[in-house]
């Protein structure tokens, strides 16, 4: 029998058993991963039946496989969506959702602390299919509605927002949309749902990079969008086409990574706030931007929509020039130097050389990147231990 486990449960209820059969194959515990790239049919009159919908079953890999399913349901239910679509990466989730909701002669408002690659998809690629991408201020809502006009047919943005941590307010945000008959999407990778549901502020869509906290330990990449089945119909059709579904292997991963989701965030949480603490007290740190700190430009809407502030920091030392910045980065023993966020191993990297290193100082200074900024994407390690050890790297007494 087993209970249907839904929204009346607790999320740690949900991340353990959301999504799953009580009595599953085997009578295993855990789901098989099922390595097929095919499924065969008994005899003519199945194959006829699937085809009228009679039968909910696998046909063929590329639209879908039972690990994968299993996982969209959990998914969903974390986020309080109706249904879930599991991507290669969060890449390929963002490129499924544009590519099936744009057409020629269609314009995208993006606001412009978005991930680089999404805006970059749209602005350089999408473009080459006729459709416009504007990109306005992040959290200049006159600017977003500005920009609006009757072409216009997705608003985007991420919150928070990577390195800055900028908050949008999503009632604000979702509202601009439905003003104007325009559909909205969050990528909240930085938040997720043990944070923050953008579904509930009117949102029509959520976007993770599920490589990051989902998972939870930087063994793989996933993407995911979450919404209402009838809106997610036309983009579950078009990854069947693209190809862009994710291994059975690697959702199982990502379904056991999100057993101790609830558990991973609560630490991750509480990381963050006390290294954000102990950074904006000490005197080599000239600015930090964590939503969970009150000097943040965001921290009112932050308190009011989320239920806890991540463990990605973005700090700016005192009279550093890059060098004196990279030196205090290689000093740190437990992050390793590294992109990415959301796993249970602490990384740091300084933006300036990890992701606009190529590019000229002015470009850099553009998008509020400097040179004496360090990110940190905190992990699940002991509180203390992270202290100390960024206080002997800002310290130099190692
Ligand atoms: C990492 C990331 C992405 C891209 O996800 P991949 O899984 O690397 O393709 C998109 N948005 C945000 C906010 C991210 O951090």
């Amino acid at each position: 029998m087993g209970l249907e486990i839904d929204k009346l449960y607790g999320d740690s209820t949900l991340a353990v058993h959301g999504g799953e059969a009580h009595q599953k194959a085997q009578n295993s515990i855990t789901d098989p991963v099922v390595m097929a790239s095919t499924y065969t049919f008994n005899d003519t009159q199945a194959v006829i039946d699937y085809i009228e919908q009679k039968q909910s079953r696998g046909e063929y890999g590329r639209y879908g496989n039972p690990n994968e399913a299993v996982v969209e349901k959990k998914l969903a239910k974390l986020e309080g969506g109706e249904d879930a679509i599991v991507y290669a990466s969060g890449m390929a989730a963002i490129v499924g959702v544009v590519m099936s909701k744009l057409s020629a002669g269609d314009e995208v408002v993006f606001f412009d602390e978005c991930y680089h690659r999404s805006r970059e998809f749209c602005a350089k690629h999408m473009s080459r299919f006729g459709v416009i991408t504007r990109q306005v201020e992040a959290c200049n809502y006159e600017a977003m509605e500005a920009a609006i006009n009757e072409n216009t047919k997705l608003l985007v943005s991420e919150s928070p927002t990577n390195p800055h941590l900028s908050i949008v307010d999503l009632e604000r945000f979702a509202a601009i949309g439905k003003r104007h008959n325009v559909e909205t999407l969050i990528d909240a990778t930085l938040a997720t749902p043990h944070n923050c549901r953008p579904l509930e502020f009117g949102v029509d869509y959520v976007l993770h990079s599920a490589t990051k906290y989902l998972s939870g330990h930087n063994d793989l990449l996933a993407g995911v969008i979450i919404g209402d089945t009838d809106k997610l119909e036309d983009i579950r059709y078009l990854r069947g086409i693209l190809g862009s579904i994710n291994s059975a292997h690697n959702c199982y991963l990502l379904q056991r990574g999100l057993k101790t989701f609830d558990v991973r965030m609560e630490r991750h949480n509480q990381n963050g706030q006390a290294i954000a603490e102990f950074l904006e007290a000490h005197p080599r740190v000239e600015k930090v931007y964590y939503p969970g700190l009150e000097s943040h430009q965001y921290h009112d809407v932050a308190k009011a929509q989320m239920n806890g502030f991540g463990s990605l920091i973005t700090f700016e030392l005192r009279d550093a020039d890059w060098r004196a910045t990279a030196d205090v980065v290689d000093r740190c023993r437990i992050p390793k130097i590294g992109p990415s966020l959301g796993g249970v191993e602490s990384l740091i990297e300084q933006p300036m050389v990890m992701s606009y290193y190529e590019l000229p100082a002015e470009e850099r200074a553009s998008y509020g990147i400097r040179d004496n900024m360090i990110r940190m994407a905190v992990g699940i390690e002991n509180t203390q231990d992270l202290i100390d050890d960024l206080k002997q790297a800002l310290e130099g007494t190692a």
